[in-house]
């Protein structure tokens, strides 16, 4: 790893060329301390041009997070938080749990411009790319112990919808438990962790990962079908403005979620239910394989399905569900 890296990638963010020697003049150190720097960007999979007598480009101009701007989108609220951006890190949420368990404070907000080992539930893998994801994980914690936070991810969702619709995408859709689509297609999803004991307190690193404007061939390459905000509408958001929102909205849905649990968010949540009425398989993490209608989401997340055993109550983390047609 290079501490000039993200530097030189933040001067390379406007998509042109830079000469290898402008680029060390720059941050007064030679040429080869600049090619290694990129080097190590570039085994970070950041794909990066070199042309001989022309220098270093990235292939498109690229909007990196910026703590100022976080903080002026957030509002109001800004100064509860405590935000910090990182260049480059595994995943944010492995590393804000270490953080919580070391005693990191309430409402600490970890982003990352690079997160090279992204994760999604049960060991899967969230894929993001630099300035073309948001990857974050926002540090909460709770009086409650972690047996009352069943519905922990659906109020996520929730405020996830209200971010994308300050934003003016309306056609945002929830995947119970922990899922953004639009059009079936994955935009966002979410990932929970907990700490502490179950009868409390306890502590939440709650993980989002939001799809700005991936390369076709990377969206492509996701094993289920994805899409990212830029296919959706015409002018770009900025990954900062997004955050700040996404911060804003997480909280009033969480401060909610204290006083009422999932209960004061679930007509709002089941609005915009991507399934509800509909025929769904869901599928165990022993392959078995089970079909049903969707009847709706109990008071505390619960997913509410007639089988043709009658109607059947499945948690967060037992199945994952996806459309029978
Ligand atoms: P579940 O219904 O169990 O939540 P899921 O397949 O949505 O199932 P998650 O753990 O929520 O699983 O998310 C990880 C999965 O999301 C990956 O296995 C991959 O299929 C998909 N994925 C990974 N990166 C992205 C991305 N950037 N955008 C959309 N989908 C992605």
């Amino acid at each position: 790893m290079s501490k000039l890296t993200f530097p030189i990638l933040q001067r390379l963010a406007d998509g042109q060329f830079h000469s290898g020697e402008a680029l060390a003049q720059h941050f007064n150190v030679s040429r080869a301390t600049i090619f290694n720097a990129l080097a190590h960007a570039q085994s970070l999979g950041i794909t990066l041009f070199s042309v001989r007598g022309r220098g270093y480009k990235l292939p498109h101009p690229v909007v990196l997070l910026d703590h100022a701007q976080v903080l002026q989108s957030i509002g109001e609220q800004r100064e509860w938080f405590h935000v910090v951006i990182l260049d480059e890190v595994a995943s944010t949420n492995t590393y804000l749990m270490q953080q919580a368990a070391k005693g990191a404070a309430h409402v600490t907000c970890v982003a990352a411009h690079m997160q090279t080992q992204g994760k999604g539930r049960r060991g899967r893998t969230w894929v993001s790319q630099l300035g073309a994801s948001l990857t974050f994980s926002l540090l909460w914690r709770f009086q409650c112990g972690a047996s009352a936070l069943s519905g922990l991810s659906l109020a996520v969702g929730v405020a996830l919808i209200r971010t994308f619709h300050q934003l003016g995408l309306t056609e945002v859709q929830l995947k119970w438990p922990n899922d953004v689509l639009v059009n079936g297609k994955k935009l966002a999803g979410i990932l929970i962790e907990l700490q502490g004991d179950m009868e409390g307190p306890s502590a939440a690193v709650i993980g989002v990962g939001i799809n700005l404007n991936l390369p076709k061939h990377v969206l492509n390459s996701i094993d289920q079908p994805a899409t990212d905000v830029a296919s959706l509408r015409d002018t770009p958001i900025s990954p900062s403005e997004m955050l700040g929102l996404a911060l804003k909205h997480i909280s009033d849905c969480l401060q909610q979620f204290e006083q009422q649990g999932f209960l004061g968010l679930r007509d709002e949540w089941l609005r915009h239910h991507a399934y509800q009425h509909q025929a769904v398989r869901m599928l165990m993490p022993n392959g078995v394989e089970t079909q049903g209608t969707v009847k709706g989401i109990a008071e505390d997340g619960i997913l509410l399905v007639e089988t043709a055993f009658g109607l059947q109550r499945f948690s967060a983390g037992e199945i994952s569900l996806r459309s029978a047609s």
